[in-house]
């Protein structure tokens, strides 16, 4: 049995196969409380299967993944979201005809009531956790506007505040600077930096530059196993890196 750790995220010995291919092959990995860990490799190597694991949206063939030193890999995908893990997909998902104020709204944690009915009232708390949100997501001026209207790199924004309305201790990110422009890559490290002082993030992305601006730590997976692990300059300057990833 694995022990009890002081890490937010331990994941041990994890595996899974599809039809006899290692998708992810022993992996051994762990995220520290109020880390922003960036993992990126080649296309294939792995990482979103990574994310489906930790989501509970693929289930492992071996191995555990401990958060809080509670066991996801037997949880439920909404347990596993309730337990304190948001997760944002490559593409948006978003309500293209509610206003960014009501898909914030939707996102907002509603519990039920002692009648199962779903509680759903604009109190002076959850309209200020909205506005707060948005003000991070630099859309407070936009609370409006309906979401088809955005820009694509607005609606990337959208969707992370959708996940912060919902306060999660762990924010997983697949690629989230994709078809930025390079104005909004910048608006976006500043926001995942500041985000990061009060959460965990595990961000998947490919955009060097992006990645040398935000990562603590790196690390570098190919063929579902670990390759590198360390600072943007570490994994930058070995040779083996380069030659299977930064290379091409
Ligand atoms: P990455 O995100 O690093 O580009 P993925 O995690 O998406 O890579 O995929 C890793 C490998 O696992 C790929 O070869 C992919 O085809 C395979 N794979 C991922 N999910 C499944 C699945 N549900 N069924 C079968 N093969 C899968
Ligand atoms: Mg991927």
């Amino acid at each position: 049995m694995p022990s009890n750790t002081d890490y937010l995220l331990a994941i041990e010995d994890l595996t899974v196969s599809f039809d006899g291919f290692k998708a992810v092959d022993e992996l051994t990995l762990y995220i520290d409380k109020g880390e922003l860990r960036v993992i990126i490799g080649p296309n294939g190597a792995g990482k979103t299967t990574v994310l489906d694991l930790i989501s509970g949206k693929t289930r492992s063939s071996s191995g555990s993944i401990r958060y809080n030193n509670k066991e996801l890999t037997k949880m439920r995908e909404h347990e596993i979201v309730r337990a304190g893990i948001g997760r944002k997909f490559q593409t948006p998902s978003i309500y293209e005809k509610l206003s960014v104020y009501e898909n914030l709204e939707i996102s907002y944690p509603w519990g039920r009531t002692v009648f199962g009915s779903l509680k759903f009232s604009r109190t002076k708390e959850v309209i200020d956790r909205i506005n707060e949100v948005a003000e991070q997501i630099f859309l407070v001026d936009m609370l409006e506007t309906e979401a088809e209207l955005l820009s694509h790199g607005q609606k990337q924004w959208l969707e992370i505040g959708m996940l912060l309305v919902q306060n999660p201790e762990l924010i997983m990110l697949d690629e989230p600077v994709a078809g930025m422009t390079a104005k909004e890559r910048e608006a976006t490290a500043a926001l995942l930096e500041k985000i990061a002082k009060e959460r965990s993030i595990i961000i998947i992305e490919h955009d060097m530059d992006f990645v040398a601006k935000i990562a603590d730590q790196v690390t570098v997976l190919h063929l579902g196993k670990i390759l590198k692990e360390g600072s943007m300059d570490e994994v930058r300057s070995d040779p083996v890196v380069q030659e299977v990833y930064l290379g091409h």
